[in-house]
């Protein structure tokens, strides 16, 4: 069994992702080719939002959001330090200081009660991620930053395209969002990509920009950017892929809560998370809590389920963060990176799997 099954995917779409490849083979235009432009589109069509620009990767995306925001050197970003290191890398990378704030306990996302604290004088922009495929409580957020003053609101929704939360589309849930096509993403190209959502006109031409070494107009450049653009052969596969996608999303979803029934009916020693009225999680990852987790992965592993840890140390233990936030502690962070297992999953995952996993899972926790 694969943790994330890819090959399956490629052979439902083989002809499809061919037939696009091949057409950028043949007209050869391998940098912002015509299929870079026909992606946004459609993306932004997919989410609902006025701009979408393709970039990298996800963490090129929340870079050249955070520079096209103009956030640097003095200024606050607050973040959850449960997440991928790249959320707080990109906040070191532009001169300005982490902050985090602990997350609720049965999401993992950013728990917003303990934002109005977190909040200073220099608080430029809050970054909430929504962890393993379930937005954060993003109204929540953005209402509180509004409150507050002039603080900006960035999605890290590199886990969760195509969830959705009062019906409307992560990635399009606050004036920026940002997500992944790392391979194993819920949308995963075969390589690196990302992209930065928003209905904010001059923030899009900002980030367009930023992604092509600050330039407006050909070797004229007006800012300091980067070399952040989405190759076209990726953009290309993506569009032969969003055919399956809300199939794959649907999927995903009836196996989220096929999961979960199923370990609750186990009587495995094994807590899912949960999913928040009005909200969908596309399960980027099926984590669970467990006690003992050494154990019940050795566990898994012999019964031949591949498992992993997302994330085994919150960013503010990290020796490289610790000494730029203040590290006080974290406790729910600290406890959820000490008991998360993440089980295989993906939308070609057969019921039969499921239920071996849980099975596995039940003998190794018993
Ligand atoms: C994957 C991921 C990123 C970075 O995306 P890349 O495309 O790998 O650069 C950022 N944030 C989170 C939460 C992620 O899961």
């Amino acid at each position: 069994m694969d943790f994330i099954d890819l090959k399956s995917q490629y052979r439902a779409l083989r002809r499809e992702i061919n037939t696009r490849i091949q057409a950028v083979l043949d007209h050869g235009q391998y940098i912002l080719g015509p299929e870079v432009q026909e992606f946004e589109q459609r993306l932004a069509a997919y989410v609902n939002s006025a701009h979408c620009i393709s970039v990298a990767s996800g963490t090129e995306a929340l870079l050249i959001a955070l520079m096209a925001l103009e956030i640097g050197p003095g200024d606050e970003v607050i973040t959850s330090p449960f997440t991928f290191v790249a959320t707080a890398e990109v906040i070191a990378l532009v001169g300005a200081k982490p902050v985090f704030v602990d997350v609720e306990p049965d999401t993992g996302n950013m728990d917003a009660a303990l934002l109005d604290a977190a909040i200073t004088t220099r608080t430029k922009a809050i970054m909430p991620v929504s962890l393993y495929g379930q937005p954060a409580d993003m109204d929540e957020i953005s209402g509180i930053a509004a409150r507050r003053g002039d603080i900006a609101v960035i999605e890290d929704a590199a886990q969760s395209l195509g969830a959705t939360y009062q019906g409307r589309k992560s990635g399009a849930l606050s004036g920026v969002g940002c997500t992944s096509f790392f391979p194993s993403k819920p949308l995963g190209c075969y390589g690196d990509g990302g992209a930065i959502f928003t209905d904010d006109a001059a923030l899009a031409q900002a980030c367009a920009e930023i992604r092509v070494h600050g330039q407006s107009a050909r070797y004229y450049h007006t800012r300091i950017g980067v070399g952040g653009r989405m190759d076209t052969l990726q953009c290309a596969i993506l569009l032969a892929k969003l055919g399956r996608f809300d199939w794959e999303v649907a999927r995903r979803i009836e196996l989220g809560n096929k999961y979960t029934a199923a370990i609750r009916a186990s009587g495995a020693r094994a807590q899912p998370l949960t999913v928040r009225p009005g909200r969908t999680s596309v399960w980027a990852q099926y984590t669970v809590l467990v006690d003992d987790r050494d154990a019940v992965q050795e566990g898994l592993k012999k019964a031949g389920i591949p498992t992993a840890v997302h994330y085994p140390r919150p960013l503010h233990r990290q020796p490289a963060y610790e000494k730029l936030c203040d590290a006080k502690a974290l406790p729910v962070s600290e406890l959820l990176a000490s008991q998360v297992i993440s089980l295989p999953m993906s939308a070609d995952l057969s019921e039969t799997q499921l239920e071996l996993v849980v099975a596995a899972l039940a003998r190794a926790t018993a």
